[in-house]
């Protein structure tokens, strides 16, 4: 069989199987779109089934997350996990807690985690859960009884050497705190390595919460350093106000830029001061308030309901909130703004529309699984520092992750030139690069 014939087989199986899970149908159509010309040097991988083996999930868990409200009211959620591969190490990836979660969300994040993890030269495999709960308004007894009731099903998939989940969403140091205790108090193990993203004071790894905001604009950095540009002096902005786009935001003002717009699921907050880091991390961080209260606060800032923030013009643009939030219309505004940059804080927040809109204008694209792998990479230095009851410093640990960032994006241009014939093409290189790494070990341990 033909190499396109093969692969456009395997992406018709995926939306038999899966149907209805549009965001998965996505993920591994922009994926398989790159892998023709991998594919064509090594004919063995199709014999071999590994993109056929791929598409499915070694496992998928879903499970009743049973807990009692602050009114004494029996509540239902939905849980999920999907471990999708172990090729290259335990199932990695964090869990999502928003009303929106379903199977192809999991599913869509869990498949983008295995070709992420792999650019990070790590030893990590590729999972991702989460449950349909919304934690927004929510006391934190109502979550330490939620995430104990989620552990409760969960703990029996987990371990240090088999799946080690994360944050995402809805999910941070509180939620991981409330998940960890559960799991030693139910499996009497203080297994340090079985979550990351701990506080630092009890396991957790200095620059973990800054790891995701801080290697997408590391990455960034590097398209930019490509053409001889760099964030001193520009204008950037970045959608969400969560845990990638307030360490965004930081390091973009430690590089001499200025964020001047940011969002959250309600509007999106212009300054032209530049966003003050502080007063965001009060709102958002401390008093886990809407964004809206920054403008409030603050007589510079104009908070606006209704648009988006890509509206506001910007040299670079930075996606940290969520999928599919970054459509046409938006690309077509920002290239029309004149932006030179685009890194995906986010997974998959730029539409297909919208990547063809930027590959057209010739703009640098980071896609996530390239960009924002400083997260998951600042995981695995967390499970080496537990593996080996160690501490390292924040800068001994940022260090790590700045070069880590440096290699993906060394690794992404260096595989585009060889797979294809544009070395800014990062869409080619990430998903060729994570591909052979995976395909080699999967080669390697037989139909399994
Ligand atoms: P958080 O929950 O900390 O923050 C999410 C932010 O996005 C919030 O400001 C939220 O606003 C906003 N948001 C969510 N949905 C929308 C929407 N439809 N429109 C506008 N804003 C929205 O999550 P994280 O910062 O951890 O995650 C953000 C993204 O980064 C996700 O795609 C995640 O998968 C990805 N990612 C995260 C990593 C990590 O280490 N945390 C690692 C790699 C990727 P609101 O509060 O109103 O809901």
């Amino acid at each position: 069989m033909n190499v396109r014939t093969h692969i456009e087989a395997v992406y018709e199986e995926v939306r038999r199987r899966n149907p209805g899970e549009a965001e998965f149908h996505q993920a591994a159509a922009e994926v398989l779109d790159s892998l023709a010309p991998a594919l064509d040097r090594h004919p063995d991988y199709a014999e071999n089934g590994i993109l056929d083996r791929l598409c499915e999930p070694e496992r998928q868990l879903i499970f009743r997350v049973p807990w009692v409200d602050d009114q004494g009211a029996v509540r239902v959620n939905r849980g999920f996990r999907v471990e999708f591969s172990s090729a290259l190490g335990p199932y990695k990836g964090g869990l999502r807690f928003h009303p929106s979660v379903n199977l192809g969300i999991v599913k869509f994040l869990g498949f983008e985690q295995i070709f992420k993890n792999a650019l990070t030269g790590m030893a990590i495999g590729g999972g991702k859960g989460g449950a349909d709960f919304d934690p927004k308004g929510r006391s934190d007894g109502e979550i330490m009884r939620f995430c104990q009731s989620f552990m409760t099903e969960l703990y029996r998939h987990l371990g240090e050497h088999t799946d080690v989940p994360a944050g995402d969403i809805g999910v941070g140091g509180r939620e991981i705190g409330y998940l960890f205790g559960q799991y030693k108090r139910i499996t009497n193990r203080y297994e340090s390595g079985v979550l990351t993203g701990k506080p630092v004071a009890w396991g957790g790894s200095h620059a973990r919460t800054e790891a995701t905001g801080y290697g997408a604009v590391y990455f960034a950095q590097e398209m930019l350093a490509t053409r001889g540009d760099g964030f001193d002096s520009r204008r950037v902005v970045v959608s969400g106000s969560g845990n990638v786009a307030v360490y965004a935001v930081e390091k973009v003002h430690a590089l001499g830029g200025r964020v001047v717009a940011c969002s959250d699921s309600s509007g999106y907050l212009v300054d032209q001061d530049g966003i003050d880091l502080e007063l965001l991390k009060d709102v958002k961080e401390v008093r886990r308030a809407r964004i809206s209260a920054y403008a409030e606060a603050k007589p510079t800032a104009r908070f606006t309901a209704r648009g988006t923030v890509y509206d506001v013009p910007c040299d670079i643009a930075l996606p940290c909130a969520t999928q599919n939030e970054l459509g046409r219309e938006d690309a077509v505004a920002l290239v029309k703004n004149g932006v030179r940059a685009v890194a995906e804080g986010a997974n998959m927040p730029c539409t297909p529309e919208a990547v063809a809109v930027f590959r057209e204008a010739g703009v640098l694209f980071g896609p996530g699984k390239a960009a924002n792998a400083g997260g998951v990479a600042t995981s695995a230095l967390e499970m080496q520092q537990n593996a080996a009851r160690d501490t390292w410093s924040f800068e001994q640990t940022e260090s790590r992750l700045a070069t880590v960032m440096r290699d993906v994006h060394t690794q992404c241009r260096a595989t585009a030139e060889a797979y294809g014939d544009n070395p800014d093409d990062y869409v080619l290189g990430a998903n060729v690069a994570g591909f052979l790494r995976v395909a080699e070990a999967m080669t390697a341990q037989g139909v399994i």
